[in-house]
């Protein structure tokens, strides 16, 4: 299960994703606290990728300041609250050009392991920084969230920087209108904005969580006629062979779902997602 995703192609550096113009991802380690079942990383930890040198940091960041039409970073992994001191490194390499506006940081770790919301993290966000800091918490069920997991949102919420949440959709685990309305609402409350719901990927070894894109849709459809649009991710599916993210209509359009555009306007067919 090597390269999925197409990532080697658009690796112009080490470390380095870029498949937009204007963003690209900094992969700082494969290394994280949990192993989920459902984790398309696998294949890349598999390979022993590991962790990110503050040289090949400096590499990256040499590549971004030469590419001026880059001016949006998400800093993922695996995990990144494990690599804290090189997040720090990075974020203070990074901060300098003029050319960036946006940082994301994307974790799982503040549900997984909350106690890595340490003073050492909290710390990092709140320096004073001209880009503004979005951070994505990755969590799938609201059974995830408990009074650690709330206090280490409320203590990120007070650095400063936006939260917001990506899922994903798991058979048997979220795949209800009320689980996910559940989860949802709570997140609102707490100051996360509920961004991305995606559908799992049908790749060897986690083709069991798929949940067809029919109920999938059936399920957002039912969340948005009852909740506020603001506890309304976007139904994302990834395109089968270029990874791009493409939002999926609710049932309030008509769509025979047989077919979809990728971002270059190429034409997929559906069966296996549908
Ligand atoms: S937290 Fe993220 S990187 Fe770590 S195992 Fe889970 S899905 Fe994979």
């Amino acid at each position: 299960m090597k390269d999925i995703f197409f990532e080697d192609k658009v690796t112009p550096v080490k470390g380095l994703i870029r498949r937009y113009k204007t963003r690209v991802l900094i992969e700082l380690t494969l290394k994280c606290p949990v192993e989920c079942e459902f984790c398309f990383r696998i294949g890349k930890k598999e390979e022993g990728r590991g962790t990110l040198t503050n040289e090949e940091i400096d590499r990256i960041v040499d590549y971004i300041e030469k590419n001026k039409e880059i001016t949006e970073i998400i800093l993922s992994g695996g995990e990144p609250l494990f690599v804290l001191d090189l997040l720090k490194y990075t974020l203070n390499k990074l901060k300098v050009l003029d050319q960036l506006k946006i940082f994301r940081i994307h974790t799982r770790a503040v549900v997984t392991a909350p106690l890595l919301v340490s003073e050492k993290f909290l710390k990092i966000l709140s320096k004073k920084y001209k880009q503004i800091i979005y951070l994505s918490i990755h969590i799938n069920t609201s059974k995830e969230l408990n009074s650690k997991v709330e206090l280490a949102i409320e203590k990120i919420r007070k650095t400063g920087v936006i939260l917001y949440s990506q899922s994903v959709f798991l058979k048997g685990t979220n795949d209800s209108v009320e689980i996910l309305k559940e989860l949802f609402i709570r997140l609102i409350e707490l100051g996360v904005r509920p961004y991305n719901i995606y559908q799992c990927n049908n790749i060897p070894g986690i083709e069991h969580f798929m949940v067809p894109l029919k109920k999938e849709i059936e399920i957002m459809t039912e969340l948005r006629k009852d909740v506020s649009g603001l506890a309304c991710p976007t139904l994302i599916v990834d395109a089968p062979g270029s990874a791009d993210k493409i939002p999926v209509s609710l049932s309030f359009w008509e769509t025979k779902l047989e077919t979809f555009k990728d971002f270059e306007g190429k034409t997929k067919y559906t069966p296996g997602l549908v």
